[in-house]
């Protein structure tokens, strides 16, 4: 990687810090109650590397397998790495997720909940978990109703190595910041009814580059920034 580069993510991250800050200023809330996760999908351990130099710790990856390759790449670092698994999850690919993330964002049915709550090994903390909720895409088969939310959420719960700690979403793309806005507050309607039962459920995962503000405002508490801090992705190596 060229040094051009090296500074474009650091210098990415710091954009992106700074939109966080305005965007909760605007709206009242302390910025430190936003979590940034990078999303380093399709990017190099040398990219990862960068933006660790510039102090990012939480990544967010889609595929299973190169998520692995990266964890055990950066394996013992200090101060530790935390990793979202944000992709869709296959029952086959669960031992791997349980095994080696930290948190699982895209619970959205029983089979999968149950699956990482017998693969968790003892020795690590609980997977931390958000159920996935299909708040605006009838296109994705992704996620499930708000009304679905409470009978999965009790069930979770009752699970020794899973941690419940919220909800979260990918609405379908949306420009316009007052529909983005609208949906997004459906989000948190359904966190404050999920924390009726569930009081240690304190995330909202929502925002991506091009909705961040409109989440923030609706109250996310982790948003997940790929292409503002890592640049455009490339797939042709993918599939
Ligand atoms: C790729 C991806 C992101 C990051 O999207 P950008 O638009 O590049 O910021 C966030 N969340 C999920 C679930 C993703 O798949």
């Amino acid at each position: 990687m060229s040094l051009s580069q090296q500074n474009a993510i650091e210098q990415n991250l710091q954009n992106v810090r700074e939109k966080i800050a305005a965007a909760a200023h605007l709206c009242g809330r302390p910025s430190e109650e936003i979590t940034l996760l990078a999303v380093s999908k399709t990017k190099p351990a040398s990219a990862v590397e960068e933006a660790i130099a510039a102090g990012q710790l939480a990544f967010g990856e889609n595929y299973v397998q190169e998520g692995v390759d990266k964890i055990a790449h950066f394996a013992g670092h200090q101060p530790a790495l935390t990793w979202h698994f944000i992709g869709p999850l296959q029952s086959n690919k669960s031992r791997l997720v349980a095994e080696n993330f930290d948190w699982c964002h895209t619970i959205d049915r029983l089979k999968i909940a149950q699956r990482l709550n017998e693969q968790r090994p003892g020795d690590l903390a609980p997977l931390q978990v958000l159920v996935q909720v299909n708040i605006s895409d009838e296109s994705s088969k992704s996620g499930i109703a708000v009304s679905e939310v409470a009978e999965l959420a009790t069930q979770i719960m009752a699970m020794p190595n899973l941690t419940l700690r919220g909800l979260m979403a990918i609405p379908a793309v949306e420009t316009d910041y007052a529909r983005q806005l609208e949906v997004f507050g459906q989000m948190r309607d359904a966190l404050k009814e999920l924390q009726k039962i569930c009081p240690q459920a304190d995330t909202l995962s929502m925002g991506m580059t091009d909705d961040m503000p409109a989440a923030i405002a609706a109250g996310s508490t982790m948003v997940r920034i790929g292409t503002a801090i890592f640049g455009a992705r490339d797939y042709s190596a993918k599939q």
